[in-house]
């Protein structure tokens, strides 16, 4: 029989799929990593099994204990999922502009969501660093995996998602491309692609307009999961080659492409991501092979980017012709 003993067994080997509408008037071939394949939904699941075994070992963890992070929604699903089936308690704190349905997916599996403002300040004591750091100080036996620096984030990405890439490509990808968020899965895909490929492999970060990453002026956006108004520990730049800018809009309308074209469901930061892996493969010769990661589902964000009122509430524009 060929089965697994837990859904965590399940997480990681994800498949890679051409993209063949989107790649218009573009030579190289680029394929898209599917991380919503992963049981939780998104490449969270990798870091968490990872980040727990690792406070156990530590001792940071223990029977009983709790879990408590802020997370925009899929690291708590992926640490859900594990805490769950090991018996630990999960509190996190989700910033508003996370949409409902991503919060009510946490509290399905078990989990207590805390919800805090996004427009404050990272040091204001209602952003949701600051009410995660308090709650960990409040309550017994917590621990805070803290993603943003955990290196057993960028590690997970570097013992499973990296390898991933190269073994199903036989070693021909030239072009790894990822959204950046902590950094972790650029930092850990991209170091061990650089090691594997002695240098040859190119590694190219995408983030919002508005996130610190690109060097421009930090400010709001709307894409969720992706950029930061700080430099987290998880994320190393030597690691990275280029680092593309890709606007709200322009996600957003790559998004619904993806859906309607190459029927990917998935959520507004893969959008941005195949917008700079797109911008990263213009001019490339048909020999270039360019891998894109797409983070997660698209179910999470109904009642936002696949949803025309929230789209021209927001300013963006609706295709013609649709609906
Ligand atoms: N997209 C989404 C939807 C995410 O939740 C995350 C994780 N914050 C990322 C992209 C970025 O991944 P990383 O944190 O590894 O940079």
């Amino acid at each position: 029989m060929r089965y697994a003993h837990t859904i965590a067994e399940l997480v990681g080997d994800t498949p890679l799929v051409r993209l063949n509408r989107v790649t218009d008037g573009v030579a190289a071939t680029v394929l898209a990593k599917i991380e919503y394949l992963n049981p939780g939904g998104s490449s969270k699941d990798r870091i968490a099994a990872n980040i727990l075994d690792a406070a156990e070992r530590d001792g940071l963890l223990q029977p009983g204990g709790t879990i408590v992070e802020p997370t925009s929604g899929n690291t708590g699903v992926g640490l859900a999922l594990i805490a769950q089936q090991r018996g630990y308690r999960c509190v996190f704190v989700v910033p508003d502009k996370v949409a409902e349905d991503k919060r009510a997916v946490l509290r399905a599996y078990g989990a207590e969501v805390v919800v805090t403002p996004t427009a404050v300040e990272p040091d204001d004591p209602q952003s949701y660093y600051s009410v995660s750091d308090r709650l960990v100080r409040e309550i017994p036996g917590a621990f805070k995996p803290n993603q943003y620096a955990n290196p057993n984030g960028p590690r997970s990405h570097y013992e499973s998602t990296g390898p991933e890439i190269w073994r199903d490509t036989d070693g021909r990808v030239t072009h790894f491309v990822a959204g950046v968020g902590t950094g972790g899965t650029i930092t850990g895909t991209g170091r061990y692609l650089r090691e594997v490929s002695n240098g040859a492999v190119r590694i190219v970060g995408v983030d919002p307009v508005g996130s610190i990453y690109n060097g421009g002026p930090v400010h709001g956006y709307d894409i969720e999961g992706v950029g930061e108004d700080f430099w987290p520990a998880a994320y190393d730049p030597s690691v990275v080659d280029e680092i593309h800018s890709v606007s709200d809009a322009e996600a957003f309308a790559m998004t619904r492409r993806l859906a309607r074209e190459e029927g990917l469901l998935v959520g507004g930061s893969s959008g941005m991501a195949v917008v700079g892996a797109l911008a990263a493969a213009r001019g490339l010769d048909a020999d270039a092979i360019v891998v894109v990661l797409l983070p997660d589902h698209g179910r999470g964000y109904l009642s936002k980017v696949f949803d025309d009122e929230w789209m021209r509430s927001r300013g963006y524009e609706v295709e013609e012709g649709q609906r």
